[in-house]
């Protein structure tokens, strides 16, 4: 596929200013003439998260919509209350480990369509991988499809649910960056640190110590 070409017309991109979904950001503004960003606001522990997504769109003259999504705390477990739940050391970008709310990439993608189809939007892309595969089974690919059909049906459009990451690890997700020509722009605009602290993070928790391993590799693999 030629990466310069936009062969469509306009894109979705389910956003949270993250390493992943700006990859996929700049990944869409390659191939679409018109991309919009949402965001979703749950009460994150950080709003930094929110903050670092305007920041991005706005130096990538993005638009960028925030949807209210504060209804998911009256459903969150809490890791610190509950046994039964591991911190997630592979969490993706998309918040903190102890929020996390079952089936919550399928109401964020859900949202996203509801909002795209407004819009006349067809294309939905989303950084949700199975190569860093954590736990949450509607990041599979399985469960995008699936969700892609009932979309469809739900609401009598075509959807198209875009997944650049499905199939890449940390390593390569790097390396796409790099290949967009965006690799500083990752590294210094993007929050994935647990404690709220953008571009290489705290250094010592989880999600810090994962995207530190992922650059590494890939140094290591492209010998940069
Ligand atoms: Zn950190």
């Amino acid at each position: 596929m030629n990466m310069n070409t936009r062969n469509k017309e306009s894109a979705l991109v389910v956003f949270s200013g993250g390493q992943d979904s700006t990859t996929c950001l700049l990944w869409a503004l390659k191939r679409y003439q018109k991309v919009i960003a949402v965001s979703f606001d749950y009460g994150q522990r950080h709003k930094a998260e929110l903050e670092c997504a305007k920041e991005i769109t706005e130096k990538l003259g993005v638009e960028w919509q925030v949807l209210d999504m504060e209804l998911l705390n009256q459903l969150a477990p809490n890791s610190l209350t509950r046994e039964d739940i591991i911190v997630d050391e592979n969490a993706p970008d998309v918040g903190a480990p102890n929020s996390v709310v079952d089936g919550r990439n399928m109401l964020f993608l859900t949202f996203a369509a509801v909002f795209a189809k407004q819009r006349g939007i067809t294309d939905l892309i989303t950084g949700v991988s199975q190569s860093d595969f954590s736990g949450y089974p509607d990041c599979r690919d399985v469960f995008i499809k699936s969700l892609n059909t009932t979309l469809n049906l739900a609401m009598d459009y075509t959807f198209c649910i875009e997944t650049p990451l499905m199939w890449i690890d940390k390593a390569d997700t790097w390396k796409l960056a790099d290949d967009l020509g965006g690799l500083d722009f990752v590294r210094n605009m993007t929050l994935t640190c647990y404690n709220g602290i953008k571009g290489d993070g705290c250094g010592h928790c989880p999600s810090c110590k994962l995207r530190r391993e992922g650059y590494e590799a890939f140094l290591v693999r492209y010998s940069k």
